[in-house]
């Protein structure tokens, strides 16, 4: 069974989060902690949060991606900015201890002009001061197109992050397709290659979600740039054959496609259809 949902907005609360992701045929569904462009959050609603935990149960959902907001930057040069990476994580993960099912996925971070060693050093550097004993969320790398100088295009570099921190061995990966393929990752024409050469570098054991989104742009291209599915270079075929992989069977698939709701609705039944013609 495919787990698939989409990026909802969060401005509703919780629970509507929930109550869309079952009326658009998903059983899963990826939120931003927080509005993406600024720092501020809503008081946290912890009976909101439980109504959404006990939909969650009744529907056998798999595990829900919260993402955390595109302006952090872990290893940006000013300690300011650091901090606020910080202090932004401390409080996300605070607030999930109280949605257990959730995962909190960030970008590594853009090491401008420092050279990746010293973002990835800086990036493990904050994780070992957010990441303390209390927190319980999972939380995960996701895979970067390397537009820019953004730490996370190559496997290696997701791995050489969990092997620096202390608490590496708590970290998971998000593999989003779009990403991995501006990356220059096949996962066209050797995605067995692709998920081998994952298990090689990193593990499959941490891969914890995959964000499935089609590309505007060639392999290589290094410019994250999303379509909708079958309407990029990555294509329907392509598709097909990630929702049926074995080495990905039982994942959340999150969609971060440019649709409307419909449009999201229309995705999750196509690829439920193309994982279910794999015959089982
Ligand atoms: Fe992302
Ligand atoms: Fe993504
Ligand atoms: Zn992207």
């Amino acid at each position: 069974m495919l787990h698939i949902g989409c990026h909802l907005s969060c401005s509703n609360g919780y629970l509507a989060m929930g109550r869309q992701a079952l009326a658009l045929g998903a059983d899963t569904f990826q939120f931003f902690t927080r509005n993406p462009r600024g720092g501020s959050v809503k008081p946290f609603d912890e009976a909101d949060a439980q109504a959404l935990v006990a939909l969650m149960r009744e529907h056998g959902f798999a595990p829900v991606v919260a993402h955390a907001p595109y302006t952090l930057n872990a290893c940006a040069a000013e300690e300011s900015i650091r901090d606020f990476a910080r202090r932004t994580m401390r409080e996300d993960l605070e607030r999930l201890e109280h949605l257990p099912g959730a995962m909190l996925n960030f970008h590594p971070g853009s090491h401008v002009k420092q050279g990746a060693e010293t973002g990835v050093r800086l990036i493990a550097q904050l994780l070992d001061e957010v990441l303390t004993p209390d927190v319980h969320t999972p939380v995960l790398l996701e895979t970067m197109a390397g537009k820019g100088s953004e730490v996370g295009r190559s496997f290696e570099e997701l791995r050489a992050i969990m092997d620096t921190s202390k608490c590496g061995g708590r970290l998971g990966v998000c593999l989003d397709t779009c990403h991995v393929w501006d990356a220059g990752y096949d996962v066209v024409t050797a995605l067995d290659d692709v998920l081998a050469e994952f298990d090689r570098v990193i593990g499959l054991d941490r891969l914890k979600a995959i964000h499935i989104n089609d590309s505007k742009n060639p392999m290589g291209s290094r410019k994250d740039r999303h379509e909708r599915i079958g309407e990029g270079t990555i294509g329907l075929d392509a598709f097909a054959r990630i929702v049926r992989h074995p080495a990905l069977r039982g994942l959340p698939f999150e969609l971060e496609t440019p649709n409307e709701l419909e449009g999201y609705a229309r995705e999750i039944a196509l690829l439920r259809t193309l994982a279910e013609e794999a015959g089982e």
